[in-house]
């Protein structure tokens, strides 16, 4: 590939020779904007599109929205080795290292995924917003003490991963 080289300083000029040089870039493989153009549609069409990977947001699965990919409307959430089964990519908190949140839930509040994630920053001083301040999913309630809770499609409160998470407060988890 050849590399141009600005000789003046028009800053107009240097600025086509580069949009010049990208497409030459793809003519050295052989490919046209045009064949490259037609493969990125085919590829939106398709539906496969992963979230933004610089994004300091938290799923409430307990996991990085980056982690989250979604093909034909499903979403794959897969912070580690270990695959979650979350079904809805729900952003609630953001924050500082989104590499630490790789826990497994097995039950709710502290048990669950997401507490453990923030537990990690706690000890490394690290910081965790809320997106909004945290309320109960099923009544509304804004009190201190709603938590994340993995339930079953009917809504059940369970010991285990199920991908649906719901933050509920004390009452409305023993209600359902
Ligand atoms: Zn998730
Ligand atoms: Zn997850
Ligand atoms: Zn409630």
């Amino acid at each position: 590939m050849r590399l141009y080289k600005t000789t003046s300083g028009d800053t107009m000029k240097k600025k086509e020779e580069e949009t010049g040089s990208a497409e030459e870039a793809l003519a050295a493989m052989g490919l046209s904007v045009d064949d490259v153009t037609a493969a990125e549609e085919r590829l939106e069409a398709l539906g496969s599109r992963r979230y933004k990977e610089s994004d300091g947001r938290i799923c409430v699965c307990g996991h990085a929205v980056s982690r989250h990919t979604v093909t034909n409307g499903i979403v794959y959430c897969k912070p580690s080795r270990m695959e979650c089964p979350c079904k809805k990519c729900r952003p609630v908190i953001t924050a500082q290292d989104t590499r630490k949140f790789l826990r497994k839930t097995s039950g709710a509040g502290p048990f669950h995924a997401l507490a453990l994630g923030m537990l990690s920053h706690v000890k490394e001083g690290l910081w965790v917003k809320w997106i909004d301040p945290p309320k109960c999913d099923r009544c509304g309630a804004d009190t201190k003490d709603v938590v994340p809770v993995p339930v079953t499609q009917q809504g059940t409160s369970v010991q285990y991963p199920t991908g649906f998470d719901a933050l509920l407060c004390p009452k409305c988890r023993v209600e359902v």
